[in-house]
């Protein structure tokens, strides 16, 4: 059984004074309450990332670190981007991709999101793309194919290497921030339509994610009645102790499947 996975996007949240202290949190928080089935992952904004994982690796925080964005380019005369070796170098693993708020506020179009995933993979960096539905397509009836066209123009094209680095984030636009959660039926039908178009572009394997408004209340019915992998958190992430209860939600109810 695959491990699930908790990220928590801090977005242009924390600077780094605020973003160490709360991964100390979170290091306590482990010590008492270890994850078993849980991989934890922060993504803090750029200028946190060398305070992160300089804490992380000497306090042993049992989290990843995540980066929220990455140029598809390695290097030049790209004023304010960051390459995928730079994240590399300051020990980021992963890095998501095409985030529904890059995509709406700065321009990104589905072909720099296939070229920033191509990037991150080539160069070893696991790669959370993130697709999902604005509320006028889902009331149109278009989110299944909508989200199918945007996995295909970001997932074809990879090697097996680099597709084994790909994790799929469902975040229907509608939800993020919003408070209002998608209900467990809607996540169920998407995460199911996303692992068969996944399937049908050698993506079996892929770990499926929902985003949208998640915390400690609603993560424990989402997880055990849609089938995700885990959970893209936003808001919830920012203080360490509804960030851990997610997590640990999430590790109750794979102990419980695991019993
Ligand atoms: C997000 O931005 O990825 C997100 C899921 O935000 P929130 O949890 O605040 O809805």
């Amino acid at each position: 059984m695959k491990r699930a996975l908790v990220m928590g996007n801090w977005k242009m949240n924390l600077d780094y004074v605020e973003a160490v202290h709360l991964v100390q949190q979170l290091g306590v928080l482990a010590s008492n309450r270890p994850l078993d089935h849980v991989d934890v992952v922060v993504v803090p904004p750029f200028v946190d990332l060398r305070s992160v994982t300089s804490v992380v690796e000497s306090e042993r925080v049992p989290v990843g670190v995540g980066a929220q964005h990455v140029n598809p380019l390695e290097s030049g005369a790209h004023t304010g981007e960051i390459s995928a070796p730079m994240l590399r170098r300051l020990g980021v693993a992963s890095v998501l991709v095409g985030h529904s708020e890059r995509r709406q506020m700065y321009s990104m179009s589905d072909d720099v999101v296939a070229q920033t995933l191509q990037a991150a993979t080539r160069h070893g960096l696991a790669g959370v793309l993130c697709v999902g539905e604005s509320l006028d397509v889902r009331e149109a009836g278009q989110h299944l194919d909508y989200v199918a066209d945007q996995l295909r123009s970001a997932l074809e094209g990879l090697s097996d290497t680099q597709r084994e680095l790909v994790t799929i984030a469902y975040e229907p636009i509608w939800a993020i921030g919003t408070g209002l959660s998608a209900s467990t039926d809607q996540v169920r039908e998407m995460t199911e339509h996303i692992r068969v178009v996944a399937s049908s572009l050698s993506l079996a394997n892929a770990r499926v994610l929902y985003g949208g408004s998640v915390n400690a209340e609603n993560a424990g019915a989402i997880v055990r009645e849609s089938g995700v992998d885990g959970f893209l958190v936003g808001g919830a992430s920012l203080k360490a102790e509804s960030f851990w209860s997610i997590g640990e939600a999430v590790d109750d109810c794979y102990a419980g499947r695991a019993t």
